[in-house]
């Protein structure tokens, strides 16, 4: 057999265009991925339990609040900020969507629209790990028509009142601070509700399906006195929140190619070795072809989260181009799953492989921050001019 003369996860050399810097981070995550997430994610995803025991060492690696600037975040940039979404997805989309919700969707808000006392009270102690945070904004009539909130707030004294409840919340049952989105008489505004505050309650969701290692809860509030140190003050309206999901969606749009790349190492050594009609799996032209088109989508995966990244860089990613990303990232990462999965034969649908848990988190990750039809949506928007959703 040929030796591949090029690296058989980055066909086009995408990591050419990555610095040092960027290349140090990616090897120092996947490094701890290796030693510390592979070995136990399979029994996490089994016993649907979040690994919070592996948080601080998240911390200490600097993965939390990666891309903002001061209050002890590492400040990287969006080529490191989208690898290390990378590499912890390739161990699980669990890992990833914890970083993502506690950075992106949880400190980004307090740091973009938050006073100076609430960055001080809150994101150094996010930084470290000390204190978990969750973003609810989706109801449970219906995530994908967010302006439509019923979660409210009213005005008392000096004091706010929250009433509602968030359904999918990541993090959602072992936060220890909520940021949560209500309408209120000036338009939406986002409010940190801490644990223990009377009248808000969490519950997690069990049963789930997928993103087994991943905590999700719903949120209930009651009257829920809020004072107004709690109010994010440079949030008003719907703008707010979705700011915070481009954030979140960047992430994800590197995040999922570390699954699919996941799925297809494995499968380029399990066809190797799989003898069947006297020939190696991998020497059958219909396995190569789903091989190669595996790999097809992973590099243009690449490419465009690479782009992505360059019009980040330049202050000139819009949320639209995101969505277009988002949308193909995702549906690349969950076909190559998929068929990953298929080429395992019975195997495939055993936990001892990995396509199976990324086919089955990917089902979650195409869903959530926008479903693949809303942003296809957004897309046709930003072409035709006319809103369809
Ligand atoms: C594991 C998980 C974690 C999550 N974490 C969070 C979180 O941390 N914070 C948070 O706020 N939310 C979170 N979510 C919620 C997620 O963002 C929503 O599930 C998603 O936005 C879809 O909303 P929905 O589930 O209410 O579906 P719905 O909005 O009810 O949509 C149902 C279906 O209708 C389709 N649809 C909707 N509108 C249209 C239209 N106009 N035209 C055509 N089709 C349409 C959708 O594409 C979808 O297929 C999470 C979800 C999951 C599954």
């Amino acid at each position: 057999m040929n030796t591949p003369r090029i690296d058989r996860l980055d066909f086009l050399d995408a990591a050419s265009h990555f610095s040092e810097e960027d290349r140090a981070i990616q090897d120092s995550v996947a490094r701890w991925v290796d030693a510390r997430v592979l070995p136990v994610i399979r029994g996490c995803f089994e016993q649907h339990r979040f690994p919070r025991e592996l948080v601080g060492e998240i911390a200490s690696l600097g993965l939390l609040g990666a891309s903002l600037e001061g209050y002890g975040c590492a400040g990287l940039g969006p080529v490191a900020s989208g690898l290390l979404c990378q590499e912890l997805e390739r161990g699980d989309s669990a890992l990833r969507s914890f970083v993502s919700v506690q950075g992106s969707l949880c400190m980004y808000p307090i740091h973009t629209y938050g006073s100076e006392e609430q960055k001080q009270r809150w994101l150094p102690a996010m930084a470290r790990g000390e204190t978990i945070g969750c973003f609810g904004l989706t109801e449970p009539h219906g995530g994908s028509d967010p302006a439509n909130l019923h979660t409210t707030a009213r005005r008392d004294g000096g004091d706010w009142l929250v009433s509602g409840s968030k359904m999918w919340i990541t993090n959602g049952s072992i936060a220890d601070i909520a940021v949560v989105w209500a309408q209120t008489d000036e338009g939406i505004r986002g409010f940190v509700l801490e644990r223990g505050m009377a009248g808000f309650d969490a519950t997690e969701i069990d049963n789930k399906f997928s993103l087994r290692a991943s905590n999700t809860g719903a949120l209930f509030f009651d009257n829920v006195r809020v004072p107004q140190a709690n109010v994010l003050p440079g949030a008003l309206g719907l703008k707010a929140p979705l700011s915070c999901l481009t954030q979140a969606r960047y992430g994800i749009c590197w995040g999922v190619i570390g699954a699919a790349q996941a799925c297809l190492a494995e499968l380029i050594d399990y066809t190797a070795t799989r003898e069947l009609f006297g020939r190696p799996l991998a020497q059958n032209q219909a396995i190569q072809l789903r091989l190669a088109e595996a790999s097809r989508r992973i590099t243009a995966a690449q490419l465009m989260a690479l782009q992505l990244a360059r019009l980040k860089e330049a202050g000139r990613m819009t949320p639209a181009q995101v969505s277009m990303v988002k949308w193909n990232n995702c549906r690349a990462a969950l076909d190559v799953a998929r068929d990953c999965r298929d080429m395992l034969g019975g195997a495939g649908i055993s936990a001892e492989y990995a396509p199976i848990r990324h086919m089955l988190n990917l089902e979650s990750v195409i869903t959530y921050e926008g479903t693949e039809t809303i942003h296809q949506l957004a897309v046709g928007r930003e072409l035709t001019g006319l809103a369809a959703f």
